[in-house]
C-alpha cells in the first residue's frame, strides 16, 4: 500500500490517504511537543520507537479483544489504519496523581487513586483540551447518545487494566494514559491515534524514575532512551 496525498499533519504524525478510500497510513514523526505546542523539540528516532511501541501496545488489545484501527505495519514508523471519524473527545485514565489531576484539585502527586479514575478532555487545541463532563459531551454533540459514553468509559477502563497488568509484570507503573477512538464506514467504535511514551506515563516501580514525555516537558532527561527501555522492557 502506497501514500498518496497527505490528508493531515499533526504535533507527532501525519496521516496519508491511500488507493483504499477507507485506509490511511499513518507515519509517527520525532517531532515533540507539550503544553499544546509552546515547547517544541525533536529527537531523532522518536518516532520509530513510538511506532513500535504503539504497534505492541494495540497488538496486546486486539488479542483481548478490543478494536482498533491497525492494520498492519508497514515499516518502522508508518502503519497501515483503518479510516475513522474522530470521536473529538479525549479519553484519559488514571491510577496515581499526577500533572493536571494535582493541579486542579490539590491531590499530593503520586496518590494512588482509590479506583481507576476516567476523565474526558474536549480535543480542541485552540482551547488547550478543557476537561468535560457528560452533559457537555452530549451539548456539544461529540457522541450520538449517552451509551456511547459508557462504551468510551468502559473501554477506557478495559484497556487500563489490559495494560496495567502488563507493565506491572515488566516493573512499570502505568500512571495514567491517554487514548482516542473513532467510528469506522461500519458504524463501530475504534481505538485510533496511538499509545505510546507520548501520550502515556510510566513510572519505574523499583526506582520512581519517569520513562514518558514528562522527561521533555519537564527538561528531566533524555527522551530516547527512555522510549528504548519502554520498548525493551515490552519485548522482554
Ligand atoms: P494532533 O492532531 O493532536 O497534533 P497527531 O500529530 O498525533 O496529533 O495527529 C494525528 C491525528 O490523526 C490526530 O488528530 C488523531 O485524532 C487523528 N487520527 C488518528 N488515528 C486516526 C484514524 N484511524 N483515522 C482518522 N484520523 C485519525
Ligand atoms: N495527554 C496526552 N495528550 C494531551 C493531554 C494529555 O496524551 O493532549 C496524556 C498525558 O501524557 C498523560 C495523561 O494524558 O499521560 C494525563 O495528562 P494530564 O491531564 O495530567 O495533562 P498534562 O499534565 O500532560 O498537561
Amino acid at each position: 500500500m502506497e501514500k498518496q496525498g497527505l490528508l493531515y499533519e499533526g504535533k507527532a504524525k501525519r496521516l496519508y490517504n491511500t488507493e483504499d478510500a477507507n485506509l490511511l497510513i499513518s507515519e509517527f514523526k520525532d517531532d515533540l511537543t507539550a503544553g499544546n505546542a509552546a515547547k517544541k523539540g525533536s529527537e531523532e528516532g522518536k518516532g520509530v520507537l513510538n511506532c513500535k511501541i504503539s504497534t505492541q501496545l494495540f497488538e496486546l488489545l486486539e488479542k483481548h479483544g478490543i478494536k482498533t484501527h491497525l492494520v498492519k505495519t508497514l515499516d518502522d514508523n508508518n502503519q497501515l489504519v483503518k479510516k475513522v471519524d474522530i470521536i473529538m473527545i479525549e479519553v484519559v485514565v488514571r491510577n496515581i496523581a499526577t500533572g493536571s489531576l494535582t493541579k486542579r484539585l490539590g491531590i499530593k502527586d503520586g496518590t494512588v487513586l482509590p479506583f481507576s479514575l476516567v476523565e474526558f478532555y474536549y480535543k480542541e487545541d485552540a482551547l488547550n483540551d478543557p476537561i468535560l463532563n457528560d452533559e457537555h459531551c452530549i451539548m456539544m454533540d461529540l457522541v450520538k447518545s449517552e451509551s456511547d459514553l459508557e462504551e468510551l468509559k468502559r473501554l477506557g477502563r478495559e484497556i487500563n487494566s489490559i495494560l496495567k497488568k502488563f507493565f506491572i509484570e515488566r516493573r512499570l507503573n502505568l500512571v495514567d494514559f491517554k487514548v482516542e477512538f473513532g467510528v469506522d464506514s461500519e458504524g463501530n467504535i475504534l481505538l485510533a491515534d496511538e499509545i505510546s511514551p507520548d501520550s502515556c506515563r510510566f513510572w519505574d516501580m523499583d526506582t520512581n524514575e519517569k520513562l514518558d514525555k514528562d522527561l521533555f516537558r519537564q527538561d528531566l532527561g533524555n527522551v530516547k532512551v527512555a522510549y528504548q527501555e519502554v520498548l525493551n522492557r515490552i519485548l522482554k
